[in-house]
């Protein structure tokens, strides 16, 4: 599927915009061609605008589309469900109650999330997908991203070679797109052995990992704890790390094409790694916070040089698909930490949840209202305000979003019908998983 190219170019008005990469502007005409922002112009008024054809915004600020560093879309009708559990416990749990859903209901979930990610201003989404569904379910609703697909094992090198083989030919199947591109997600080092790591890293595939969430990682990779035990209860072959640090095991192997996600149990030394190899980060506040993961220790991120963007992570664990509250999460929790009301500064947080985001995947023409960029733009109602940077990142919300364009196309967003019809058929899947789990049977595994 190639970007649209339309004759006419679109042209959107509103009274503010966020560039991202300058200070928010007023009245402002951004003209949009071939998929691609072609002008940005401010003081225009609202009649020259009407003049022109121009969409008009009324109350709006016009912003780059959200791009979520790290989101898993297929559990969009998994939020909400548990509390209360510590990572192992809370893992174990996610597991079994995912086992009671049937392909047709981890699709329907899938495309759940799809279309609430765009209804809620999101426009980009690197996805680690367990089940690939995210994909078909991106590719139908218009959404620019890469899937990720997980693999899970390789403890060995022989196990590891098929593992990759297995999943490279599952990846294959995917659909994919000018919008839509591919990559692998090892998914954790308590469930993939280094030979995988090494593998998928030599495949020549973006990929995504999460790592060093939990202190029952850190418990496990030093050889036990709870999530050691769950593990093991499984029955399957587990990843050994002898006590030592994947993030140092692997830097050899870390570059610009790896998204590594949460650290909230890296120190200097790992995330100087990060930066120095170029691997991006991915930093999900909520699920960290709900989780009683810690936190990402960002002003040292910040001051090593890691590359760090926004992710929403899981429904599962993070709650609703919700991008302004991922930014104010952010905003309380490092603004508690630092015990300073300006840092970190809306302008920072915005960059992370898009420009940033975006370089994370490894784009390098998305993010901001710049020309020659991706024309991902969504305008969201803020009324009256002085400042629309506080107005959009303290106050606006999913429920406020107007209009959304991905690759200059118009996504669809004010009739929510579909997202509607997409609940509907979703809700078989959310009846599954809302059963209760029976906490002595709730064993993991992948
Ligand atoms: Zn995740």
């Amino acid at each position: 599927m190639s970007e649209p190219r339309s004759a006419e170019p679109v042209r959107w008005w509103a009274p503010w915009a966020l560039p991202v990469t300058a200070p928010p502007a007023r009245d402002v005409l951004v003209t949009v061609e071939g998929g691609r922002i072609t002008a940005l112009e401010a003081k225009v008024s609202r009649a020259r605008a009407a003049e022109l054809g121009a969409e008009l915004h009324d109350g709006c600020v016009v912003a780059p589309g959200f791009v979520d560093a790290h989101a898993h879309l297929e559990y969009a009708s998994y939020d909400a469900l548990v509390d209360g559990l510590g990572f192992a416990e809370w893992i174990g749990d996610h597991i079994h109650r995912k086992r009671r859903l049937a392909p047709a209901h981890a699709r329907a979930s899938a495309e759940l999330g799809a279309l609430t990610a765009l209804h809620a201003g999101i426009t980009c989404v690197g996805d680690a997908s367990f089940s690939g569904d995210a994909a078909h379910a991106m590719h139908a609703a218009g959404l620019r991203g890469r899937v990720y697909l997980e693999v899970f094992g390789g403890v060995d090198d022989a196990s590891a070679g098929a593992a990759l083989e297995a999943v490279l030919a599952r990846l294959d199947e995917l659909p994919s797109s000018d919008l839509l591109s591919h990559g692998l997600s090892p998914h954790a080092p308590y469930t993939v052995g280094e030979p995988l790591y090494r593998r998928v890293a030599a495949s020549g595939l973006p990929w995504m990992t999460h790592l060093l969430e939990s202190a029952d990682e850190l418990a496990f990779l030093a050889g036990g704890g709870a999530l050691h035990a769950a593990l093991e209860r499984t029955g399957l072959p587990l990843p050994q790390w002898d006590g030592r640090d994947p993030v140092a095991a692997l830097a050899d192997v870390l570059g610009p094409e790896v998204v590594a996600v949460h650290l909230t149990q890296a120190g200097p030394a790992q995330l100087e790694v990060l930066a120095d190899t170029g691997a991006a980060l991915a930093h999900c506040p909520r699920s960290n916070a709900r989780l009683g993961c810690g936190r990402l220790d960002l002003a040292v991120a910040d001051r090593a040089g890691v590359l760090v963007g926004l992710g929403t992570d899981s429904p599962a664990s993070a709650g609703p698909l919700d991008p302004f509250a991922e930014l104010r999460c952010a905003l309380e929790v490092h603004r508690v930490a630092a015990r300073d009301s300006s840092w970190p500064s809306l302008a920072h947080l915005l960059r992370m949840a898009t420009l940033d985001a975006a370089r994370a995947l490894g784009y390098d023409d998305l993010g901001s209202l710049d020309v020659g960029h991706h024309a991902d733009l969504v305008a969201v109602h803020v009324g009256a305000c002085d400042d629309p940077l506080a107005a959009y990142v303290l106050g606006a919300g999913p429920a406020d979003v107007r209009a959304v364009l991905v690759a200059g196309r118009d996504a669809g967003v004010r009739d929510r019908t579909s997202l509607e019809r997409a609940r509907a058929r979703a809700s078989d899947a959310r009846q599954l998983l809302a059963l209760p789990v029976r906490r002595e049977t709730a064993g993991a595994g992948a």
